[in-house]
């Protein structure tokens, strides 16, 4: 609901006040109250790009398709991974990404999703479409930031935990968000530090930050941008946390934390 539709339909319940007054924004001498708000957010836009769509592998000639990534070509979109119990990262990816819409519409962002379903008979977008989601157009704003949710399948003995990839400073292409890029990396890595998962065990330095060149949902970002490898699927453990309600919860809590520091 848009804050002001929400703050109409609140000042609706309470006997006695009108919808003008909402409106007009004149504080009603018997309602008003030092202002400590609850919608921390508003005003604020999230891209969130719920990763790969669950039926991207039901339409490989489209999938397969090449599409501009940053000066180079890159197929559309690829299938994504699973746990070896066959929860594919697309459903993962979809249910945390409502998650988190959810919760940072609740402090008053304004959130965009760049797919609306996660459906076997759905495909895409494609990486330059999602790389180019929450830029500025002749009819609206850029969003203040975008991340792109993903989880890893590495095979390597012991491969655990998170991390978060950063555009390079590479023109013309990402030097111009680069540096909030990185800022955005390490807000989402304490957001997800905070929640207690664990920074990769197996790539990324060590660090939990990578910083990728060849990724086309960041270089045609002119947003702070980063995409968020939540976990490996197919570590046993982390794939037990990424099947459960509370895990998910958790995963949620930790990227809402991220997107929240990068904010303050
Ligand atoms: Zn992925």
């Amino acid at each position: 609901m848009p804050r002001r539709a929400a703050v109409v339909l609140l000042l609706l319940l309470l006997p006695g006040v009108s919808e003008d007054v909402a409106v007009a924004g004149t504080p009603d001498p018997r309602t008003s109250r030092p202002q400590v708000s609850a919608e921390p957010l508003a005003g604020r836009v999230v891209v969130i790009d719920p990763g790969h769509q669950l039926g991207n592998h039901n339409f490989p000639r489209r999938i397969h398709r090449r599409v501009p990534a940053g000066g180079f070509t890159k197929p559309c979109n690829t299938t994504g991974t699973a746990t070896n119990g066959g929860y594919p990262e697309a459903t993962f990816a979809w249910q945390v990404s409502r998650l988190v819409a959810a919760r940072l519409r609740e402090l008053g962002a304004t959130v965009r999703l760049t797919r609306q379903s996660n459906r076997q008979d759905r495909w895409g977008p494609c990486v330059d479409e999602r790389g180019r989601a929450g830029n500025a157009t002749s009819s609206r704003p850029a969003a203040d930031l975008k991340v792109s949710v993903h989880a890893d399948g590495s095979y390597a003995a012991g491969a655990r935990g998170f991390h978060v990839i950063a555009p390079p400073d590479r023109a013309p292409w990402t030097a111009d968000i680069h540096r909030p890029s990185m800022r955005l990396a390490t807000s989402v890595k304490a957001g997800l530090l905070s929640q207690r998962f664990g920074v990769a065990t197996y790539t990324a330095g060590g660090d939990g930050i990578d910083v990728r060149s060849d990724l086309g949902t960041l270089n045609l970002s002119d947003v702070p941008t980063v995409m968020v490898e939540l976990g490996n699927m197919r570590s046993a453990s982390e794939a037990r946390v990424m099947t459960s309600p509370s895990g998910r919860a958790r995963y949620t809590r930790g990227l809402v934390s991220g997107v929240r520091r990068f904010l303050d």
